[in-house]
């Protein structure tokens, strides 16, 4: 479960906050499209989900954890429940498709042994059997942002949190990426997913939410979005 009461983030007292009052839940397993124009507000809300911002004022709580009692030690307890991917892809250049993955898994310790077992089952859950050795430059844009989510949702977190992952693609690449998506939230994984694409937005007819100047202007069961 995710819940925003009445959420505000100033970054500097001079400009509007970049979240006003924001109030928002879901639920587990849920699917939710977040939109809003560039500087509406949505990479704020997810910084302050991973805790790489604290709000100003107003309750987060994600998953049981109530992060005004969150300790800096239980940080990476939090981020496990939640699996992040980006635009960028953020993979590492100079490792394949298999370390990549495995990389998320062996800075929490995990034995080569779980590692050997694990991260095939994700590559093949993410559509890359075959990839495993493949360095990311000689892979898709799609393909890439395969390789992003399966490290993502490697540790199995509750919650995944896509943020304009279809930005660097093309439509067919950002379709499957989407459907992707839905098959991983199809297994139990609440997704919360950012972007500025109006078709995709149309055609998934899930929960959508805008934001507008930080303030959720909208949020429709089966929502719709004019760019
Ligand atoms: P979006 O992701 O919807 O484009 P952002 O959350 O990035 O929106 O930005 C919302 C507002 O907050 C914008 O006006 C932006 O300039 C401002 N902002 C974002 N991050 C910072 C920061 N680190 N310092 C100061 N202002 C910021």
């Amino acid at each position: 479960m995710i819940l925003l009461d009445r959420v505000t983030k100033t970054y500097d007292k001079n400009h509007n906050p970049a979240l006003n009052r924001v109030s928002l839940h879901i639920s587990p397993k849920e699917f939710v499209i977040l939109v809003g124009t560039s500087g509406a507000g949505k990479s704020t809300l997810l910084k302050l989900l991973t805790r790489e911002e604290k709000p100003s004022s107003g309750k987060i709580v994600v998953g049981g954890i109530d992060y005004d009692t969150l300790k800096d030690k239980h940080i990476p307890l939090l981020r496990r429940k939640i699996g992040v991917v980006f635009q960028d892809f953020k993979l590492l250049p100079q490792r394949t498709v298999f370390e990549n993955v495995a990389f998320a898994l062996e800075i929490a310790g995990m034995t080569n042994r779980e590692i050997k077992t694990t991260v095939p089952k994700v590559i093949e859950l993410v559509g890359l059997k075959g990839k495993e050795k493949s360095f990311p430059h000689q892979l898709s844009g799609g393909e890439r942002q395969r390789v992003a989510i399966a490290r993502a949702i490697v540790r199995q977190p509750k919650i995944l949190v896509a943020d304009e992952p279809t930005g660097n693609l093309d439509p067919k690449h950002s379709w499957d990426i989407v459907k992707l998506l839905e098959k991983i939230n199809k297994y139990g994984t609440t997704v919360l997913l950012t972007t500025h694409n109006a078709e995709i937005v149309n055609k998934l007819k899930r929960r959508v939410v805008v934001l507008e100047h930080g303030k959720i202007t909208s949020d429709q069961v089966q929502g719709s979005y004019k760019q």
